[in-house]
């Protein structure tokens, strides 16, 4: 197998792999998978988008794959990452679309407002003319960028017609696209908890700094997928990519940006398993279960 980092383009020799939601191999967990994947393939496609089936069913699109991890940047992929078709159902039925049984957006959240504070410590608000939230889903922090700053022309990208339909009809976003336009410059880019989720990140990426302005900001936040989340034995979560620190750098490193400012946040991996409720908390532990970045252009 000759296979390359996706993310630091060194060669994966004596690939290092843990399976896709089983860690530790326990058998059960292999027997459950069998049995959703198999409850998959005989469901007939159409009741994804009419009943809310389980998520552990659509997980399917997952199930058996395996995590190749580089040894060098510590980033994982999956070894056979879902179509956009498989992804599209994802995210458009019950399984990933938050929004699909409400009929309006959710409040401002604490998190939203965590963000909120923390890219207004770095950036001049008042100067940046136009944002851009990738993979906006409810769109928070671009909802509260329009209700405290109305100068800001705000645009949102997601794969999910539902989430789409949710903000044109309810909030204040002005433009909502399904994917990048090409040749759009922004001053401030937002990805929050979605570059692990795309199919193509490192692409997605290079189109995302391609369409900062020169001087302009990108703020990521991301979960913290490190040597400790995959020693446990997580139910793994709807991911493509399994990111940590290391891995944004080499990005910044690649297209020569500017690293302002990370932070980890939140609880600890091991207190996620314990399910300990989630904090915006800054941490000092390098194993917090998140981290967030400010980049500039
Ligand atoms: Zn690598």
């Amino acid at each position: 197998m000759n296979r390359v980092c996706p993310i630091c383009n060194c060669n994966l020799k004596d690939v290092r792999y843990v399976k896709y939601g089983n860690h530790i191999n326990s058998k059960k967990k292999f027997i459950l998978e069998v049995v959703y994947v198999l409850i998959f393939f005989f469901l007939p496609k159409s009741f994804f988008n009419k009943y809310k089936i389980p998520r552990r069913i659509t997980k399917s699109i997952w199930f058996g794959s395996k995590i190749i991890l580089c040894r060098k940047c510590g980033s994982g992929h999956i070894d056979k990452i879902p179509s956009s078709n498989e992804l599209n159902m994802w995210y458009n039925t019950s399984a990933g679309a938050v929004l699909f049984y409400k009929d309006r957006l959710r409040k401002i959240t604490e998190r939203d407002e965590s963000q909120y504070k923390y890219v207004r410590k770095f950036v001049k608000l008042g100067c940046i003319d136009k944002s851009l939230e990738f993979g906006a889903g409810e769109a928070g922090l671009s909802r509260k960028l329009c209700l405290n700053h109305p100068k800001i022309l705000t645009e949102t990208v997601d794969i999910s017609e539902k989430s789409n339909e949710q903000l044109r009809n309810h909030s204040c976003i002005d433009n909502v696209e399904k994917s990048i336009v090409v040749g759009k410059k922004y001053d401030l880019i937002v990805c929050s908890h979605v570059l692990h989720m795309v199919n193509d990140m490192p692409s997605i990426f290079g189109q995302l700094v391609r369409a900062l302005t020169k001087g302009g900001y990108m703020f990521i936040e991301i979960p913290n997928c490190n040597d400790l989340y995959l020693d446990l034995d997580f139910e793994d979560y709807s991911f493509n990519y399994f990111l940590q620190k290391s891995s944004i750098l080499e990005l910044i490193k690649f297209y020569g940006l500017e690293l302002i400012d990370v932070q980890y946040l939140g609880i600890t991996w091991h207190e996620v398993l314990n399910g300990v409720k989630q904090t915006n908390m800054y941490s000092t532990s390098s194993n917090a279960s998140l981290i967030r970045f400010l980049i500039k252009k």
